[in-house]
């Protein structure tokens, strides 16, 4: 009888994106889906390393579900923590565990392992034996969004920002071959797609350790006629050049919404950080996308309370906040991960203090954003239905191109759908609209 996985994803998008080819291979080994998790002969987890609370997570989460499952079925820790902590998950926690290289071959691995039960080993890395997601063609390709698809474009990281474990436990920067990529876009827009997002931990890095470099690419995939949205995530201030900004402009299905991390605005966090760009190139970035660009908007990560920032650094914060007025901001109050540079960097702020700091923050942001959104009343834009609102049966919420959040009248039939409206006031950080096709 066919054995049946349960799959849970912590984390980020990458993570997703990864449960998602890992699901291709079991389903090509011969493995069921459920999403029953008592039903389940295989429970996967992949997991999340970022912060110390999303390692926690996952070994409760283990723990207590032991009760409900079936008691031959076998559990199985995948991604970050997989690497970063496999000592510890050896110690009874998991049967099998997986590194974040090895995501492509889990269908092979399981396959073995009920063969010969050979499980219980760490599977290291193995950079060069990586398959990327691109090799693995759209059979059973079931994804939540119908319409909208997410391409893998490099894997690892080298940036070794001084917060951040992603270097550590994902490796070095992998570029996939552009016409592997270009031909798997292809075959999305063969079967449909309409909107794609290019996906990495800095995608602006693309091809710097061969093939073409990121604007290219980004042409080229924005060349295919029936994508009718392009975006891409993560970018990094210091590979962001203005071949890519002439690149958004002069391509309409480029997505005008720009994400750009800043983190901090002093340059001595920044330096600290090693984010190896300083506030002033910050600014000239979007200097020239303001000047290039016609219509946009921009979203960013902010860090608050790094060790060493000092009231001055915070401040500085605060200053590019108001000069570059974010529409979206995904803030955060520092808290040392263990495995990174900065975990043994001296801390002078209290917990309290640095919340205090990111409450300050989130409150200049949330009035610019206020302003920004009131500035669309009146407007016609076009949006993406993306689901039916959880407030009404008889509402729907996108996104408009700018990738701002709005609401419309409408039903389940609508979601996938591209539509005209105008803009008509707004909801607290959303917009309310009415359809004008
Ligand atoms: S660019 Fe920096 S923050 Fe982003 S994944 Fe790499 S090391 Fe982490």
């Amino acid at each position: 009888m066919r054995k049946k996985f349960h799959i849970e994803t912590f984390g980020c998008q990458m993570n997703k994106s990864d449960s998602e080819l890992m699901v291709l291979s079991l389903s090509r080994s011969g493995f069921d889906k459920t999403d029953i998790e008592a039903e389940a002969d295989i429970h996967i987890f992949n997991t999340c390393s970022v912060r110390q609370h999303a390692e926690d997570r996952v070994i409760s989460r283990i723990e207590n579900m032991r009760a409900g499952i079936k008691p031959e079925s076998i559990i199985v820790i995948t991604g970050c923590m997989a690497q970063n902590r496999k000592d510890k998950l050896t110690n009874g926690i998991a049967d099998i565990i997986i590194g974040p290289y090895q995501g492509p071959k889990i269908g092979e691995i399981l396959d073995n392992y009920f063969k010969d039960k050979t499980g219980n080993n760490f599977l290291s890395q193995s950079y060069n034996d990586f398959s990327p997601r691109i090799d693995f063609g759209l059979t059973d390709c079931k994804d939540d969004i119908a319409w909208h698809k997410w391409i893998t474009i490099t894997h690892g990281c080298e940036n070794f920002c001084s917060y951040c474990i992603v270097p550590y436990v994902r490796g070095p920067l992998i570029s996939f071959p552009s016409d592997t990529i270009i031909k798997y876009a292809g075959e999305l827009a063969a079967k449909g797609i309409t909107e794609v997002t290019l996906l990495g931990q800095n995608v602006n890095q693309y091809g710097m350790d061969s093939d073409i470099p990121f604007y290219r690419l980004l042409e080229k995939i924005a060349g295919i006629r029936e994508f009718r949205k392009v975006g891409f995530l993560t970018s990094h201030p210091k590979d962001f050049d203005d071949n890519i900004i002439y690149v958004i402009r002069d391509n309409e299905n480029i997505s005008k919404a720009v994400h750009l991390p800043f983190q901090s605005g002093s340059n001595t966090i920044l330096k600290q950080m090693n984010r190896q760009y300083t506030r002033e190139r910050y600014l000239e970035i979007m200097e020239k996308i303001d000047k290039t660009l016609e219509e946009y908007s921009v979203s960013t990560d902010i860090i608050v309370g790094f060790p060493g920032e000092t009231e001055e650094d915070f401040n500085a914060t605060l200053d590019v906040v108001r000069k570059v007025r974010f529409d979206e901001a995904f803030t955060y109050a520092y808290s040392p991960r263990e495995g990174t540079a900065s975990y043994h960097f001296e801390e002078k702020l209290t917990r309290e203090e640095k919340i205090e700091r990111l409450n300050t923050l989130i409150d200049v942001h949330r009035s610019i954003v206020k302003e920004k959104l009131t500035a669309r009343i009146g407007r016609h834009e076009n949006m993406t239905v993306e689901n039916v609102s959880k407030r009404s049966e008889e509402e729907v919420i996108g996104r408009t191109s700018l990738n701002h959040p709005v609401v419309i009248s409408g039903g389940e039939e609508d979601i996938g759908k591209r539509l005209e409206i105008k803009i008509g006031g707004l909801r607290g950080a959303t917009l309310l609209a009415e359809r004008i096709n």
